[in-house]
């Protein structure tokens, strides 16, 4: 995982400004698996009360726009992740927990409506229930 000043290093390249709304937004999402907004903005008001949910989103879009940040959409609900290379995702429909999937490369699924397709990118999110949901 990179590390804080890597993340400051990268704000730079992109033209950002390593502002403290967007450390504490970054640690965030370096804290937390995969936040929705509002994870985000729980986090950062336990260190900066003053930041808004507002603030949240704009750095959220600012950082989306630098490609520093991907968004995941299920079911309606966004959530973020810091980690930029190409990985699949489990969800867990009965506690929520998102977490990664490395998929060994190479292992690519082949389907036939898309083999005339040239495909560079392929991220899955599986869902089902998670080891711990499946004994309760
Ligand atoms: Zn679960
Ligand atoms: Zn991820």
């Amino acid at each position: 995982m990179a590390s804080e000043l890597t993340f400051d290093a990268l704000l730079r390249e992109n033209g950002l400004r390593a502002t403290p709304q967007r450390a504490i937004v970054i640690e965030a999402l370096m804290e937390l698996s995969h936040p929705d907004a509002d994870a985000i903005f729980g986090y950062a008001q336990e260190r900066q009360p003053s930041m808004s949910l507002a603030t949240v989103y704009n750095v959220l879009d600012k950082l989306r726009g630098a490609g520093l940040v991907h968004m995941l959409d299920l079911h309606g609900r966004r959530y973020f992740d810091v980690r930029l290379e190409h990985h699949d995702h489990v969800h867990c429909r009965q506690c929520g927990q998102l977490a990664d999937v490395n998929r060994p490369f190479g292992t690519r699924l082949v389907v036939p409506q898309l083999t005339a397709w040239q495909i560079d990118d392929q991220a899955l999110i599986w869902e089902g229930l998670c080891p711990e949901c499946q004994q309760g």
